[in-house]
């Protein structure tokens, strides 16, 4: 059994980032990879509990978006 893989992915539209993105915006200003440091703000270390997806603007909670089980919406998208 292969260890069970994290995985960020939206709770709300499954968008995944790919990691290279630096669209999340602080209060301070700051814009960079927010699941590079888990949430926190590098300039201002602002812990921030919510998520805004970049895909469907929803907000999550930070935690929501780790997931270790893929599988039940990979059948979802992909019915065969
Ligand atoms: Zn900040
Ligand atoms: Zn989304």
């Amino acid at each position: 059994m292969p260890k069970p893989e994290t995985i960020i992915a939206c709770p709300q539209c499954n968008w995944m980032p790919t990691g290279f993105e630096q669209d999340w915006q602080c209060t301070c200003g700051y814009t960079w990879h927010t699941f590079a440091t888990g949430g926190q703000c590098p300039s201002c270390r602002h812990q921030w509990q919510t998520t805004q997806c970049l895909a469907c603007s929803c907000s999550s909670p930070h935690s929501a978006w780790y997931r270790t089980t893929p599988v039940q919406w990979y059948h979802q998208i992909s019915p065969n």
